[in-house]
């Protein structure tokens, strides 16, 4: 499950909510109980990013990876 991190602008809090993917944000500060909360950048899509470089590589090797496995993908 996504780690999200909220800050509120009322308290200046920051408050970090594991939630689904499908799940309403935040709309209110857990510690004050004011609205005005924003997402800040969330910990799951950083992760994303930087894991980009295997999804290009797995991609170019075909199925098996970059080694290609010689059945199903050709390796020269
Ligand atoms: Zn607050």
């Amino acid at each position: 499950m996504p780690l999200y991190e909220y800050h509120c602008n009322h308290c200046d809090a920051d408050t970090e909510v594991l939630q689904d993917i499908e799940d309403p944000p935040l709309t209110e500060c857990p510690k004050c109980h004011d609205h005005d909360v924003h997402k800040k950048i969330s910990v799951s899509s950083f992760r994303l990013t930087g894991t980009g470089w295997y999804e290009t590589d797995f991609k170019k090797g075909g199925k098996c990876g970059p080694k290609g496995c010689g059945s199903c993908c050709n390796s020269d």
